[in-house]
């Protein structure tokens, strides 16, 4: 039996269903599980499993609560024709490295491999814990999670969902995919701000205990569908779990051989399921963490100091423009032996003085990283490259990450198989790719779209069709200190 804990040290014990409805502790912390499960069986033995068979087991072995059967619902509800790859995630070869494709759901971005089961875990864990009020569902994205959550929550009985985005920062397609999203129980709101200012304005929501009592008697109770969820962190490790089996499966690694993992890293949610699978027992070497201009988790893996008085870069990769990369809080308190006040600590210095500095048992534990970055140029002109080279497309993100792989490569000479975690559709940051593979300027991004379909030729994901021309159904903006009262008026 599992159960849910604070980062932070409190006795605020919780089953998984509690977890996934609370969404975050009562002291500010994030729940973690309180010990790490093993893989129930030998990875050569799920070699030739489908990934609906390997999320379910692994998705099992975390969440005790659930029986079989609401996970088997779970697990088949969420990963179906949804996804526009009959495999859900395929694994493509493409100049060195092989590249976990997570992005065929239907916003064409990874955040799907998550939030399409979230809404199923979350209505599952009501049904159980008898739930009866209306769950709220509070986000701020910083472009992708917004439309993966309203997509997924989108009319779901018993919830409303609220997404919040940065007026600065999110791309035109990103912006349009939330802005016209369908549903009676969906609202969307531009703040004037960053993506920090979101994420902030809402942790303050969480932490208003008089606001969620207010809420409580119009029947109403709020919970996120961040990566903050633990709800949302599970179900990513399977992914890798799956990556490692089909490499084997087609014989590219052999039992118990290593492989390295590169993931373009924001809110640290995906780089943290890497290597929870990697606690699971899937043989990983090294764990690249890979991040554009706002590179505090580079310097952090090099240095063990975390320090955000630094500029902030709207770049081209902007599901990574991220100061405060909040999933990083369980990775330290893991790295920590479970030490909650030690965590508490570091957390409190962050948010008063802008910076921690981890003791030396954390540092030691961060030796399984490596961090790297890379700006906009050498993004585009990786981007470029590949394409040139290998006829393969990638997105400003995993561009990133293919870049960072290629300096740890110059830098080690490690040959080890090496995973690329493939965030976004080519489609989704049209601009950029467009240009970094030569062609000509557009009108606007939905002209890139269709420019890059007859150019490459590669499919437009489905979701991303005809965007350009659906109703625009979602207009308001907010001050970033007004969050509470655009939560207020979608209740009503
Ligand atoms: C969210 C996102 C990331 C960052 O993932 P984290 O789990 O927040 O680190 C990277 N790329 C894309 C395309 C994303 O949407």
């Amino acid at each position: 039996m599992i159960n849910y804990i604070s980062t932070r040290g409190s006795k605020d014990i919780k089953n998984a269903a509690q977890a996934v409805i609370q969404g975050i502790s009562h002291d500010k912390g994030l729940f973690v599980p309180d010990s790490m499960p093993k893989l129930s069986e030998k990875l050569k033995d799920m070699a030739s499993k489908s990934y609906q068979e390997i999320a379910l087991s692994v998705i099992k072995s975390f969440f005790t609560d659930y029986t079989d059967e609401e996970l088997k619902t779970c697990v088949y509800g969420a990963y179906d024709e949804k996804f526009e790859a009959k495999e859900i995630v395929p694994i493509v070869k493409a100049g060195d490295a092989f590249f976990l494709e997570l992005y065929h759901g239907r916003t064409a971005a990874f955040k799907d491999m998550a939030l399409s089961i979230l809404p199923y875990l979350m209505t599952t864990a009501m049904k159980k814990e008898k739930e009866d009020k209306k769950i709220v569902i509070l986000t701020a994205t910083s472009g992708d999670t917004g439309k993966a959550a309203l997509e997924g929550f989108a009319d779901v009985p018993n919830t409303e969902i609220i997404v919040f985005f940065p007026n600065e920062g999110v791309s035109q397609v990103q912006e349009r995919q939330m802005v016209t999203q369908e549903g009676k129980n969906t609202h969307v709101f531009a703040i004037k701000g960053n993506f920090d200012d979101a994420q902030t304005g809402v942790k303050k929501i969480f932490n208003d205990d008089s606001f969620a009592e207010e809420l409580a008697k119009i029947g109403c109770k709020l919970s996120s569908a961040n990566s903050i969820n633990i709800g949302r962190l599970i179900p990513q490790v399977a992914y890798y779990v799956y990556a490692y089996c089909k490499l084997l499966e087609k014989g590219e690694i052999t039992e118990g051989e290593k492989i390295n993992i590169v993931v373009p890293t924001g809110n640290f949610g995906n780089i943290l399921a890497a290597y929870y699978a990697k606690q699971m027992g899937v043989p990983v070497a090294k764990l690249i963490c890979a991040s554009n201009e706002n590179k505090v988790l580079t310097d952090f893996i090099n240095t063990g100091v975390y320090d955000i008085r630094r500029e902030f870069y709207l770049t081209n990769s902007p599901s990574m423009d991220i100061l405060i990369s909040s999933n990083l809080e369980r990775l330290l308190y893991h790295l920590s032996g479970g030490n909650g006040a030690e965590i508490s600590a570091l957390m409190e210095s962050l948010d008063k003085e802008k910076n921690y500095e981890v003791n030396s048992e954390i540092k030691q534990g961060l030796r399984d990283f490596y961090g790297g970055f890379a700006n906009i140029e050498e993004t585009n002109e990786t981007i470029g490259n590949m394409y040139n080279n290998n006829g393969y497309l990638m997105d400003t993100h995993t561009a990133v990450a293919y870049k960072v792989y290629e300096d740890y490569k110059k830098e080690t000479k490690d040959e080890t198989v090496t995973i690329i975690a493939s965030t976004a559709s080519a489609y989704k940051f049209a601009d950029s790719v467009a240009s970094s593979i030569g062609m000509a300027a557009e009108e606007d991004g939905f002209a890139y779209v269709e420019a890059l379909n007859k150019k490459t030729g590669v499919s437009v994901p489905a979701g991303l069709k005809g965007l350009k021309d659906k109703e625009i159904l979602h207009t308001g903006v907010v001050d970033k200190d007004a969050l509470k009262e655009a939560v207020k008026k979608s209740l009503k």
